[in-house]
């Protein structure tokens, strides 16, 4: 299938060009259609998948036809780097058609939102919290709208936005178009697409697994060793872009240091960093300046790097969804990537329940040469310093070689691993 079939106005087309789009991802094929003939429609579709796009090329050809200068598309995100990014694809896809598009999110100022919406534009995509602000305030005027996205729907969820969704949705014309984007469907997100989407289509793709460019291997290691065994992993293995998930905020923290002490180029990203931060640590991870970001959950929503050769889960998360979205994160657009969990003793049930929703058991590998039977130090903590290289002893000649210090460099082909990779295909 090719893009002429959907027969977009020829500036939106020649923005899939300029995107070198050339054949549409199966969310795509499916859902652009039925878009661009007015369905309400709930998508099943995780990040990675090209649902992006499947709604901002129909946005951008509806809004080809009809008024400019004023709000007639909203697509809501949870999160401020899930909403630039849906902006850069509508600048990217939609270059040609001067439709302009503002984003609007919390943690930079208010002002400059308020000029940038008195400018107009016929886009917004904005976070709940702030746009609610600027509804209050009288400064976004939503009574043109014509096309409502919700993109993240279950994240914004979690992340406890649904009160102010449905307080936003009362403030848009009941005659409109609603497009819904989950990943998954708990009961919550159902009622909600019950409530806000009149007759919606369903198009479902790719929902109960990452994708199958991911090859997955469990790491079965004392809490003490795990950084330890990472450091030996990074060693052995050819990586681009490497995204690590921690528990908490400060096991990231910790971790960016201990491999900074490793002489690798990482960074974390965490819930309490500034706007400006965050988006350098983004840009850096992006450009290649940092090699390793460490995250936790909440503060990976909305990471697109394609990049991204190899996910670790440091620690174990905390739902078959949340391994889902942070394996997501690689393998994307049908470019190949590993997922590696550590997995202690106390993780087994959330791996049983992960492999059920991956229908397949996924292999556990040991790392040749480690040595897994390293007692924990007498302060008992997980984050173990790495190992320190051997001391030069004393009847040593004064001009031995120095310790190689950069892994990049010192980094092997390929993984030594026992056992053969597993390709678990994920389950469409
Ligand atoms: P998304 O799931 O929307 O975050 O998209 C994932 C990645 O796929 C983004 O980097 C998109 O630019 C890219 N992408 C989306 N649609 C296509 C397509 N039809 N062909 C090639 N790449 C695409």
């Amino acid at each position: 299938m090719e893009f002429k079939k959907f027969g977009f106005d020829t500036k939106v087309a020649a923005g899939v060009t300029a995107a070198h789009y050339t054949t549409p991802t199966p969310i795509q094929a499916e859902a652009i259609p039925l878009v661009m003939q007015g369905h309400d429609l709930v998508g099943l579709a995780q990040t990675g998948t090209g649902k992006t796009a499947a709604f901002v090329l129909p946005i951008l050809h509806r809004l080809m036809k009809g008024a400019r200068g004023q709000v007639r598309a909203l697509v809501v995100a949870p999160t401020r780097e899930l909403a630039e990014q849906i902006h850069e694809a509508i600048g990217a896809l939609g270059g040609r058609t001067g439709l302009k598009s503002v984003t609007i999110y919390g943690g930079v100022g208010f002002n400059p939102q308020v000029d940038k919406l008195k400018r107009g534009a016929e886009i917004v995509v904005a976070c709940p919290g702030r746009l609610l602000d600027h509804l209050k305030q009288g400064t976004i005027d939503l009574s043109h709208l014509e096309v409502l996205v919700l993109d993240e729907a279950d994240r914004m969820f979690d992340m406890g936005f649904l009160p102010d969704i449905r307080k936003i949705v009362k403030h848009v014309p009941a005659q409109r178009q609603t497009l819904l984007f989950s990943a998954t469907m708990p009961a919550d997100i159902l009622r909600l697409t019950r409530e806000i989407l009149q007759a919606p289509v369903k198009v479902q793709v790719d929902t109960s697994g990452p994708a199958s460019t991911v090859s997955h291997l469990l790491y079965p290691v004392e809490p003490h060793l795990k950084t330890p065994l990472l450091l030996e992993l990074l060693r052995h293995t050819d990586t681009e872009s490497v995204l690590i998930f921690t528990r908490t905020k400060h096991r990231a923290k910790r971790l960016e240091e201990q491999l900074g002490k490793a002489a690798y180029r990482a960074a974390s990203l965490q819930g309490n960093l500034s706007q400006a931060r965050r988006q350098a640590v983004m840009t850096g991870f992006r450009d290649g300046t940092f090699q390793i970001l460490v995250a936790t959950d909440i503060a990976s929503r909305g990471i697109d790097v394609t990049q991204i050769s190899h996910v670790i889960n440091y620690d174990m998360p905390d739902s078959p969804d949340a391994y889902t979205h942070r394996i997501g994160r690689t393998g994307r657009n049908a470019k190949t990537g590993d997922a590696f969990t550590f997995m202690t003793r106390e993780d087994e049930d959330m791996v049983r329940s992960i492999e059920r929703v991956l229908h397949a058991k996924v292999e556990r590998c040991t790392l040749d040469g480690f040595d897994y039977q390293k007692p924990a130090p007498a302060r008992n903590t997980e984050f173990a310093r790495p190992p320190r290289p051997p001391q030069p002893r004393r009847s040593q000649p004064k001009t031995a070689a120095p310790r190689q210090a950069a892994p990049r460099q010192a980094r092997g082909k390929s993984q030594q691993v026992s056992g053969p990779r597993s390709q678990v295909s994920g389950h469409r």
